[in-house]
């Protein structure tokens, strides 16, 4: 049975790429749909997120040209991870199965074949990572490896070097849009998801025309969502500090209530053991606020408590 593809391109401002990546797009898709992989009905869905410049009438054009390519635009600037979630809310209502992938070429189009391949083995979520990094500049290299290393660390459950080029079907899909929150951070909602996952590796290349839309300050933003929004082990370490600062204050006292009977006393460790003493108890406290506000968090974002991954009954 031939399945219905959307490829999900979110495009801000790319007028300067949209001419050339389109027709790779296409190209792609035509090719698909000529190995009978998928069906006559699949498209590419390219959602304008609140563009400025002539990137709407460029997809008017093209669907004009050819309807197996399509669009939404947005009302305004959303950002990617919503444009992203608006076309998957679309694609939703008939494919089977979609890819997202960024407008600017950067991401190898012929990995799709690996990721159907994936696909019809059963998997529900197929990442496609970068394996290298070598066209990134080296800011931009070295705050991504610490931000998946943090991620990492924190239990997010954030895949590592995925930049949003993936496969998901229906189910996927369906499961995904179930989670109601705002700070959209899809890879790490993704994870939440479950269903059966891998990956495919690529080399990372340049933008084929046009400039990032992410400043440093966009990308410390989306790091802090991506951090906030899947951990509260920042929170549960401010317990543990307390704890530590407590058990040092505990030392210092004995020492110093030692050299006091010892007639040697030192008055600057009462002053250290004091410091500690109270900055732990401050610490806790703060920790203790600190548990309620993430369970607070947690309920505020009303997640969905379970998923269906298959129904007998
Ligand atoms: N994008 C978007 N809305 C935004 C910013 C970016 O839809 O507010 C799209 C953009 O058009 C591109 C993708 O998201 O298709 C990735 O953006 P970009 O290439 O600027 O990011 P980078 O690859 O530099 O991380
Ligand atoms: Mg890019």
């Amino acid at each position: 049975m031939e399945r219905t593809l959307y490829i999900v391109v979110p495009c801000f401002n790319e007028e300067k790429v949209l001419s050339i990546s389109s027709r790779t797009f296409g190209n792609k898709l035509f090719s698909l749909m000529d190995a009978g992989l998928i069906s006559s009905k699949s498209k590419v869905l390219f959602v304008d997120d609140g563009s400025q410049d002539s990137t709407w009438e460029i997809i008017c054009s093209l669907h004009e040209e050819n309807p197996a390519f399509t669009g939404i635009r947005l009302s305004r600037n959303q950002g990617e991870q919503t444009a992203v979630l608006a076309g998957l809310t679309i694609a939703n209502e008939a494919c089977d199965l979609a890819v997202t992938i960024d407008a600017d070429l950067q991401d190898d189009i012929n990995v799709i074949d690996q990721m159907i391949d994936a696909y019809l083995q059963g998997y529900d979520i197929v990442y496609a990572n970068r394996q290298s990094r070598a066209t990134d500049s080296f800011m931009k290299r070295a705050t991504a490896i610490a931000f998946y290393k943090v991620a990492r660390w924190l239990d997010t459950g954030i895949e590592y070097n995925n930049g949003g080029y993936r496969l998901l079907s229906k189910r996927a899909i369906r499961a995904l849009l179930q989670y109601q929150e705002s700070g959209l951070f899809l890879n790490g909602l993704l994870a939440r998801v479950g269903f059966r996952s891998t990956a495919v590796f690529y080399d990372r290349a340049k933008r084929a025309a046009g400039q990032t839309h992410y400043s440093y300050r966009k990308i410390i933003d989306f790091a802090l969502d991506g951090i906030i929004s899947f951990s509260s082990k920042p929170i549960h370490m401010i317990g543990v500090l307390s704890i530590c600062l407590l058990l040092a204050s505990v030392v210092l006292g004995v020492f110093a209530l030692v050299r006091t009977c010892l007639h040697a006393a030192l008055p600057w460790m009462w002053i250290l053991f004091a410091i500690c003493f109270f900055g732990s108890l401050q610490l806790l406290a703060i920790g203790i606020v600190g548990e309620y506000v993430a369970k607070t968090l947690w309920e505020a974002k009303k997640r969905p408590l379970f998923l269906i991954e298959e129904n007998l009954n």
